[in-house]
């Protein structure tokens, strides 16, 4: 673990940089609000920005339709990162399977993509939660405590 004092904003811009063209190539936008522009927190950049990655790719293959992939960040009182889309949204039947080794709902899925980002966000003693977008679509929200 390498854990340091990092802007998060800019891990963030790193990420939508790094993954806009495969965003691109689906017909979405990837876009990212943020109430400030630096941020510090203590943590492990690397870490994170793969957790970053796995969301932004379950967002993109959940999302059939051209659209809008969202990444909302929050400094108002905690720390909270959305990342937003577009797609079908995920079954209440489901929320609570997310995460466990190997649940995959796709023909090639691995099923560990949402495992191995809540075991970083431990480490970060963030917490991750799935609520429903209105009308459609799911916000993978991280609350950093
Ligand atoms: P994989 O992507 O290999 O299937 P993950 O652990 O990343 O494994 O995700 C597990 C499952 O969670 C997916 O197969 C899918 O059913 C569901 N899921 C994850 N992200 C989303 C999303 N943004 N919208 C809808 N379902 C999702
Ligand atoms: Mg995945």
């Amino acid at each position: 673990n390498e854990f340091e004092q990092a802007n998060i904003i800019s891990i963030l811009e790193d990420i939508c940089m790094l993954m806009r063209s495969q965003a691109r190539m689906n017909d979405i936008d990837l876009v990212l609000e943020t109430d400030v522009e630096i941020h510090e927190i203590y943590c492990d950049p690397m870490q994170l920005k793969q957790v970053f990655i796995n969301l932004i790719k379950n967002a993109i293959e959940a999302m059939e339709n051209p659209g809008i992939i969202t990444i909302r960040i929050n400094t108002n009182e905690i720390l909270t990162i959305e990342v937003i889309d577009e797609g079908p949204g995920v079954p209440d039947s489901l929320k609570e399977k997310l995460g466990q080794p190997f649940f995959t709902t796709k023909d090639k899925g691995t099923g560990l993509g949402l495992m191995v980002t809540l075991d970083i966000l431990q480490n970060h003693h963030a917490e991750l939660s799935i609520l429903d977008r209105e009308p459609q679509g799911s916000i993978f929200k991280i609350d950093f405590k």
